[in-house]
């Protein structure tokens, strides 16, 4: 086989070597990405969009199943539901598959080489791809690591039979009867979720004393309450110590032993970088920790050579991978370009939502900061109201010198979306009255964010 010689080369095609592909097509960089699996890495193929399908079907199905149970007071009612989950999981897929063909076709349309199969490094500008037809080897000028993580083993509990990662879970035959979900980060809360709506048994065991352990426990309240409402036990403090049989082995706060019976064991503790196994560790670069160390312009230690996403460390978010991945490509193709982003959304979508972006009040006192911290409740929205999602609130953390936005937190119904003009306020440097001053349409979720710049000011019009 022919070796290739190309300006960049990507290795991995999640969002961030994708996209970072892309943007240099685009430049007229002569690009090639190698991608062990399909196009669109963890979050296309078993990520951040089938779990969000998942979510949705879940929601769904839970709100006919209210709806059957004559459990609304909006006078509506359906006489019979079901749930073919077959039908469910095809239809996930189909969703994925179109993207998977979108992303290989917008990489084609920037003429981007894609070589299929897992990259190894020979040297800092040499890999070598075991193909389906042969050995590949590629030279690069540049090379980009975007290869992205995988879920964390749990020594006592190895993923097969039913212990699985949430990879499996976005794509079971049936829906289980019983499920553990140890750790309740958002992966396996938002999973954890899903299956409690669609019908199963859900205990979650969490190590720390709450789960979501990130986000302060103003935050979590009411996603404690629709968890406790939807029948899913949460056992905090406890740790998961080995699968017998059917049960789930653990080890309560106060030592005790216990057993979870449990059809599939959903193991969710968290992702690790994928930085072993294809030659990197021979290349010697400089770590930080488990993930590759880099710089404002997302260097690695060795010249030439980038790295970008997951394997760089936290937030082990999408749209941050792909943040990077186009600077990454523009940098590349000799623009001056560095990391100056302020704000990176994080959403979990629980039930309800949480968004959070920059500094929580907790976050921002610890940091020396003297604040001025404004909340609003969606029981005091009318939008809120009308979609029954009255549980929640929008809180704004800023500088009680000159009002500067530090941070901004919501909890509720459909949140997610309101992440665009929470990070958008981050990152233009917004004052409390500047987000006070914006007329917000009504009526929508939305007006809790000025709400609560007019609480942090002392003058809220609604409470
Ligand atoms: P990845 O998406 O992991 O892609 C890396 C790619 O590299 C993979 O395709 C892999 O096959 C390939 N690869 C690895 N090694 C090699 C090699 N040697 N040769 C060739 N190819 C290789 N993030 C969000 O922002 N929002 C969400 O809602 C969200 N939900 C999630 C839900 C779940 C269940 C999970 C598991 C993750 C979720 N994430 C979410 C996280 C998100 O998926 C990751 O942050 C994102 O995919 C990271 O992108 P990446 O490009 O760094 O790596």
């Amino acid at each position: 086989m022919k070796d290739i010689s190309c300006k960049l080369l990507v290795i991995g095609a999640g969002p961030g070597g994708y996209v970072c592909a892309i943007r240099a097509g685009q430049l007229n960089v002569d690009t090639v990405i190698v991608e062990a699996g399909r196009v669109g890495g963890t979050c296309l193929m078993v990520g951040c969009i089938p779990s969000k399908a998942l979510i949705h079907a879940a929601d769904e199905f839970a709100k006919v199943a209210r709806f059957a149970a004559g459990k609304t007071p909006l006078g509506i009612g359906v006489a019979q539901h079901s749930l073919d989950f077959t039908q469910t999981i095809a239809w996930k897929d189909g969703i994925v598959s179109r993207l998977n063909n979108g992303v290989a076709g917008l990489l084609k349309k920037a003429n981007v080489k894609i070589v299929t199969g897992r990259a190894r490094f020979r040297d800092g500008k040499t890999v070598e791809v075991e193909t389906l037809t042969g050995l590949q080897i590629i030279r690069a000028e540049n090379i980009v690591i975007a290869t992205g993580s995988a879920p964390v083993e749990v020594p006592s509990l190895p993923f097969g039979g039913n212990v699985i990662s949430s990879t499996e879970a976005l794509s079971l035959e049936s829906v289980p009867e019983r499920l553990a979900v140890v750790g309740g980060g958002y992966i396996g809360l938002e999973l954890g979720t899903a299956y409690a709506k669609l019908g199963s048994n859900v205990t979650v065991i969490e190590a720390m004393d709450r789960i979501l352990p990130q986000y302060d426990a103003e935050l979590t309240r009411p996603i404690v309450k629709h968890l406790n409402g939807l029948g899913v036990k949460l056992v905090t403090g406890a740790k998961a110590r080995g699968v017998k049989g059917d049960a789930l082995l653990i080890e309560t706060a106060d030592g005790k032993d216990e057993r979870i019976a449990a059809d599939k064991i959903l193991v969710t503790v968290g992702r690790k970088p994928v930085t072993t196994g294809w030659g990197l560790e021979e290349i010697d670069l400089d770590m930080d920790g488990r993930f590759v160390r880099i710089d404002e312009k997302c260097r690695t230690s060795m010249r030439g050579v980038h790295a970008i996403g997951d394997v760089t460390g936290e937030p082990m978010l999408a749209h941050r991978a792909m943040a990077q991945g186009e600077m990454v490509a523009e940098i590349v193709a000799g623009q001056n370009r560095a990391w100056d982003r302020r704000a990176i959304a994080a959403v979990c979508f629980t039930d309800p939502e949480i968004v959070a972006v920059g500094l929580s009040p907790d976050e921002a006192k610890k940091a020396g900061h003297e604040i001025k911290v404004g909340l609003f409740p969606f029981a005091a929205n009318g939008r809120a109201m009308t979609q029954e999602g009255e549980d929640g609130f929008v809180r704004v953390v800023a500088l009680a010198s000159n009002h500067l936005i530090l941070g901004i937190q919501a909890v509720g119904s459909g949140v997610s979306e309101l992440s665009a003009s929470f990070a958008l306020a981050l990152e233009m440097g917004a004052r409390l009255e500047d987000i006070a001053g914006t007329i917000h349409a009504h009526p929508t979720q939305s007006e809790g964010f000025p709400e609560a710049a007019l609480k942090a000011l002392g003058h809220a019009i609604h409470i």
